[in-house]
């Protein structure tokens, strides 16, 4: 990209470029893979609308239902009320996991970078395997052609100079896209944008930033830093940074020989805390197990709480190194304690310790 100057050189090596992979309306382009009426039919991949009387949410659905102004999130019956002769899939999550699982295989062959967000999402850093944005954008539209022929799956790709771009890019990609915003469109690009629309601002900040009277990015953006971080602490200057197009957060492999986990699925949705507790202690119990067999001590503990409508949560606490089982159990338990929606029902838990040490080393360093 750059010719002659040895400082424009310089520039251009230290310079990222990051891709956010997303797939198009993953679960109902997953439908559509093993039932040819999804292609020709509305088709809403969500919740069972029992006759409009349904609760829970539609979670995907295709084009076709979009016509009629049905969307992801909208309540279920009310989806029923305005196209009841639509096609109503019920979730079936493995089968998307299958899927997910080759899709990240193919992502993962483009850059050694490589972090899954979701199941049908992942970014790369691909500043190590293209020369530049132009180049970036054959490396996208071939890794999105591979992903096509090996799954079936059509995806959107958001290129920038950081995850934040990236993903941003990306909303405006789909479907089945590719947006580029290079670091000189970087400002213009966020002027366009809602606060709402940065991604790693969540919703309640969101809402305190209203109430502080930022309504645009571009106001974000020239925010007095002394009250963002009164106001926000260290996110303060983070926020600020974000609507300045600053996002130093890089692209993290979660290695899984760098965690051991165990996870569990509930017969039947529950929100029985004691039936909930009592699977994280057996988790807890089954993890142990594989940490003993490994002479590893471990400092950070997840737990993992999907819900019946396939939200999904991990809550995270770190503790000093440590290979004691008490310690695991009830970190898992307070986790689910302090972040549960207790009024939700739980399909499935997860119990993980990361962050693993040799247990000898950390004896000898005391
Ligand atoms: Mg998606």
């Amino acid at each position: 990209m750059t010719e002659g100057s040895g400082e424009l050189q310089f520039e251009a090596d230290g310079m990222r470029i990051i891709m956010l992979i997303d797939m198009d309306y993953f679960y109902v382009a997953c439908e559509e893979l093993r039932n040819s009426e999804v292609r020709d039919r509305p088709t809403i991949v969500g919740s069972d609308p029992k006759g409009g009387n349904g609760r829970g949410v539609v979670m995907t659905c295709n084009y076709k239902a979009r016509e009629f102004g049905i969307r992801s999130g909208m309540p279920i019956s009310i989806a029923f009320r305005i196209k009841p002769d639509a096609l109503y899939l019920p979730l079936d999550y493995d089968f998307y996991e299958s899927i997910s699982k080759r899709i990240m295989e193919v992502i993962r062959g483009f850059s050694r970078k490589f972090e899954q967000v979701s199941v049908d999402e992942a970014f790369i850093d691909a500043s190590d395997v293209v020369s530049g944005y132009d180049d970036a954008l054959t490396y996208a539209r071939k890794m999105q052609d591979d992903i096509l022929n090996k799954t079936g799956i059509k995806c959107s790709v958001g290129i920038g100079p950081n995850k934040l771009i990236a993903k941003m890019a990306c909303e405006k990609a789909k479907p089945n896209g590719i947006k580029a915003v290079k670091e000189s469109e970087v400002r213009q690009f966020l002027s366009e944008a809602r606060i709402d629309d940065l991604y790693g601002i969540g919703a309640k900040t969101v809402e305190r930033l209203k109430k502080l009277g930022y309504d645009t990015v571009d106001g974000l953006a020239n925010a007095n830093s002394m009250e963002m971080v009164a106001e926000f602490g260290a996110l303060g200057t983070e926020i600020k940074g974000y609507a300045n197009g600053i996002d130093n957060r890089e692209v993290t492999e979660n290695y899984e020989v760098k965690s051991i986990g165990r996870e569990f699925t509930f017969e039947k949705d529950t929100d029985s805390a004691q039936e909930i507790e009592g699977a994280l202690k057996k988790l807890a119990a089954e993890v142990m197990k594989e940490v003993d067999k490994s002479n590893i001590a471990f400092k950070t503990i997840t737990i993992k709480l999907r819900y019946y409508d396939f939200a999904e949560h991990l809550h995270t606490r770190s503790v000093k190194s440590t290979r004691n089982p008490e310690m695991l159990s009830g970190t898992a338990i307070e986790l689910y304690r302090d972040n549960a929606e207790r009024k939700k029902k739980i399909r499935k838990i997860g119990v993980r310790v990361s962050n693993l040490t040799s247990y000898k080393g950390q004896r000898r360093i005391g």
